[in-house]
């Protein structure tokens, strides 16, 4: 064996997962691998397709079988939480769980989300949280994640801009309960309002779907971005047709050409990861080595 072989599967390997439905798609079992290589742990990470029907069954019989610990993503995120024995403070505001950890019989809810947002600002942005401005595009899970993660590290106010205003209204109201001391505000779409609230931040997060999609109109205009300011964009790509690189949304493109910093949402996938690595195993995992993975394995994918 090589030394940069992976370690045997033998019957003291231990496992831990990503389950989603689908979960095919997910690229967290390359990055995990990578980082429980490096870190010598003789564990590997897969991934399993879990119904919503089989969630109750699937979560009992990963603890009763001795699993480490599970990354939930979608459509489990929130319907996990009553099959799970605790859920920390901060899952419990953002009302979705992502990473549990299967300890001493228990299965523990927490989210690493906010932490993934924040890091991946404070590494390639070089701007931290506290005392910061953060105008947050978006009113699902995903801003959720963020807006708590941008008020559990300090910031000073967090604007909430979303298409359907009443859900952004239920984010603020949740997290302004656990957070009093972070400035919440909401805004209602639109080109004037955004341009106003980004007028007024030092780091704009989009966490609308808004890039996914061929096509898809920018979640804010160009105009309304100021040089200097961080752009960060959760939604994350192969490769945009204008020639950005991997994770390079038209957002971040045009974010780069008004002077912005911007940030891409495989960093934040990376530093979530690495953050739910920490929890199982105690252990500090090199987070530039997963986003190295993960951006080797997007660049070498097929279109
Ligand atoms: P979600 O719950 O479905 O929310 C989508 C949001 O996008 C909603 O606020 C929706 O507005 C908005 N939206 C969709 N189409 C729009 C349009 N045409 N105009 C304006 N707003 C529009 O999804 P999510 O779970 O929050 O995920 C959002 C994105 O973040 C996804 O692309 C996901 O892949 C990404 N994400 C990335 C990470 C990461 O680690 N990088 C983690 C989680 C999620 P309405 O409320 O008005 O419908």
């Amino acid at each position: 064996m090589g030394s940069n072989d992976p370690p045997p599967i033998t019957a003291r390997t231990k496992q831990c997962a990503v389950i989603g439905h689908p979960v095919e798609h997910s690229l967290s079992p390359v990055m995990q691998n990578a980082a429980m290589q490096a870190l010598g742990l003789p564990w590997i990470y897969t991934a399993f397709h879990v119904k919503p029907e089989g969630l109750g069954a699937a979560v009992a019989g990963m603890k009763a079988m001795g699993l480490v610990g599970i990354n939930v993503t979608i459509p489990h995120k929130e319907t996990i939480l009553p099959h799970l024995d605790e859920v920390d403070e901060l899952a419990e505001a953002i009302g979705a769980v992502n990473t549990v950890h299967f300890h001493e019989g228990r299965a523990k809810g927490t989210n690493t989300d906010g932490y993934g947002f924040t890091q991946s600002v404070l590494a390639d942005g070089e701007v931290e949280m506290a005392g910061a401005t953060v105008l947050i595009l978006g009113g699902g899970g995903a801003a959720r994640g963020i807006a708590a993660g941008a008020a559990s590290e300090g910031a000073k106010k967090v604007i909430l801009a979303n298409r359907t205003r009443e859900k952004a209204e239920r984010i603020a109201g949740d997290l302004e309960r656990v957070y009093p001391d972070v400035r919440w505000e909401v805004v209602q779409a639109s080109p004037s309002s955004l341009k106003n609230a980004a007028g007024r931040s030092r780091v704009i997060a989009n966490a609308t779907s808004l890039g996914l999609r061929l096509g898809d109109e920018l979640p804010i205009a160009p105009e309304a971005l100021t040089a200097g300011q961080v752009v960060f964009d959760s939604v994350y790509v192969k490769a945009t047709p204008e020639g950005g690189g991997p994770g390079d949304t038209p957002l971040l493109v045009a974010a780069r050409r008004a002077g912005c910093i911007p940030v891409n949402g495989l960093a934040m996938l990376a530093r979530q990861g690495a953050k739910s690595l920490t929890i199982w195993s105690g252990m500090e995992p090199d987070e530039d080595l997963m986003l190295t993975t993960l951006i080797r394995y997007v660049r070498s994918k097929p279109a």
